[in-house]
């Protein structure tokens, strides 16, 4: 008979971090860029604190463990005490984008049954629009402070989120409960239909904060800044709130000013050390500092992902600023991080454009994650550099199932990622392509399925394929490929104003080509990486 270890039984919970970041990291600084204008000076007991007031706020507005809460927020001090006051009390933190469709963002409301929605002032808006059509939200609660309450809104349910947490004492304990319970939700627009919810646990959330920090991860440690420009609704803002609470480094947020010019502003005030976001963000920042001669001062790594880092993107950090890039890959459905480009020991001596060659990679598994690359079969296929295959995953923070959705996701046990990707001998994967019918632009979804139900609705058009072309600034951009009806006339005018309405402005596509026929499949399906490779070199007008 096995012999049971006689460790201690204590739940991996969110609060936890938090409780230690008050306790170890007291006086560290979170520093924030507020939608207000002005700069906003916490720390770690504060937010601490002010959390556990927020928690008892959410018991008095009648939440029960399980409900869901709603943030419609960039990245600010506030929404770092909801995202610890709702875990920790047992509630499910649900962070949303608001960039979405409106009616996108109504549709993640209602299928989350979010009962509570935190909302930062210059959001309102949209919430006004959206309240009529979310029939279990309870109470809509502005964060911000008296002062700023809006005078005039068409919300009969609107609540300050300074007074109430004024109205709390503090006198509340972080409750105890099943590390397996919820802690978050995000959903994914990232896969075709609705957007899916990838709910994470507590302890897939700590086990991801203590992988994700670790030195040949993000090497997150004490003496850091740490500036997350990924946005919270973002995965979690790449289980950034979590560990940089584990670590107790400071923390530099945003807000919603993230052009070249402001984060470069921020980063030397601050004296960032380490940040993460997407390229697009990167290629702002870096054009800023080239067109005026600028350098930085403090600022060491960038953690580049969500998208397939430049390498000249790399080359231009690494040698002409000196800040060390670090791609990574990931996916919500992950938590999101998969894997992590680090040089191993045996690299030392590799000259510096060998190495980097390496760096273009999208890295190692981190330990947790566990991948392989299949054929069409479902064999796997061989780790040698060469051979690619349809990349799926398991582990710790991987999804099992999604939100709402019986159907499971996994295919022999395993997360297939959409992915297409090669691994080489020493583990290193790189993505060569993508199965997933999607586009993904700075960071951001469109479907493309979606773009294409638009165009198919014309009078003049018999079919029409939506594909990523690539844009030097947003990486990726649609551009729609077009079989008129016989004898039809439409100009590529014509059809892209035939959008307008339809779908949010920045996914209308930045060009529309005419061909004679669409390639297809031997089963009949349009061949989307045929087409992708016919329109490999295409020109975009926007680009
Ligand atoms: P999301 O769920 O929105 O985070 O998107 C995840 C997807 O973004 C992945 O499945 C990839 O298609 C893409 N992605 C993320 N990181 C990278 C990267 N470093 N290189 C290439 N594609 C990436």
């Amino acid at each position: 008979m096995s012999l049971m270890g006689q460790m201690m039984q204590m739940p991996l919970s969110i609060s936890s971090l938090l409780i230690h970041a008050a306790r170890h990291h007291g006086d560290t600084e979170i520093v924030s860029k507020r939608v207000e204008g002005d700069m906003h000076r916490t720390s770690w007991a504060e937010v601490e604190l002010r959390s556990r007031k927020l928690a008892q706020a959410l018991q008095r507005l009648g939440c029960e463990p399980g409900d869901r809460v709603g943030t419609l927020a960039w990245n600010g001090y506030r929404h770092l005490e909801i995202y610890y006051a709702v875990s920790g009390s047992e509630l499910v933190c649900h962070t949303i984008n608001p960039r979405l469709f409106p009616q996108q963002v109504a549709w993640i409301i209602n299928d989350a049954q979010d009962k509570i929605l935190f909302v930062d002032l210059n959001i309102l808006p949209l919430v006004e629009k959206l309240a009529p059509t979310l029939p279990a939200l309870k109470h809509v609660v502005l964060m911000c402070g008296r002062d700023n309450m809006p005078r005039e809104h068409v919300l009969d349910n609107l609540l300050c989120y300074e007074e109430l947490i004024e109205a709390e004492d503090g006198h509340y304990s972080w409750p105890t409960f099943d590390e397996n319970t919820a802690a978050s939700i995000c959903y994914t627009s990232g896969t075709t239909g609705n957007p899916k919810g990838a709910v994470y646990s507590h302890r897939s959330t700590v086990l991801h904060a203590y992988a994700s920090a670790l030195p040949d991860s993000m090497c997150l440690k004490a003496t850091d800044t740490m500036l997350p420009v990924v946005p919270m609704f973002h995965v979690n803002a790449w289980g950034v709130p979590y560990s940089a609470a584990l670590v107790g480094c400071k923390l530099v947020m945003p807000g919603h000013h993230l052009d070249g010019p402001s984060l470069y502003e921020l980063m030397e005030q601050e004296q960032v050390t380490i940040s993460a976001g997407v390229p697009t963000i990167w290629q702002g920042l870096l054009n800023h500092v080239q067109a005026n001669n600028l350098r930085f001062s403090s600022f060491r790594t960038t953690i580049i992902g969500g998208s397939a880092c430049p390498p000249s993107m790399l080359r231009t950090f690494e040698n002409d600023y000196n800040v060390e890039v670090v791609h990574a890959w990931g996916m919500t459905e992950l938590s999101p991080i998969g894997t992590i480009c680090r040089l191993k020991g045996k690299h030392a001596n590799l000259p510096l454009e060998a190495g980097q060659k390496i760096l273009e990679k999208q890295g190692r598994a981190v330990f947790g994650v566990d991948m392989r690359i299949v054929d069409a079969e479902g064999d796997p296929q061989p780790w040698n550099g060469i051979a690619s295959g349809d990349l799926e995953v398991r582990g710790h923070w991987v999804i099992d199932s999604y939100f709402n959705v019986d159907k499971s996701p996994l295919h022999q046990g395993w997360f297939p990622t959409g992915d297409v990707a090669t691994i080489d001998a020493d583990g290193y994967m790189q993505v060569v392509d993508r199965s997933k019918d999607v586009i993904k632009s700075g960071g951001e979804w469109i479907s493309s399925i979606e773009l294409e139900n638009v165009l198919m609705a014309h009078p003049a058009v018999q079919q029409a394929a939506a594909i990523a072309a690539h844009h030097p600034k947003w990486d990726e951009r649609p551009l729609m490929v077009v079989v008129k009806k016989p004898g039809a006339k439409v100009t590529r005018e014509e059809l892209l104003a035939f959008f307008k309405g339809k779908i949010p402005n920045w996914q209308t596509p930045d060009d529309v080509v005419f061909v004679d026929e669409l390639p297809h499949t031997a089963t009949g399906k349009l061949y989307k990486l045929k087409l992708r490779q016919m329109f490999a070199d295409h020109k975009l007008p926007t680009a």
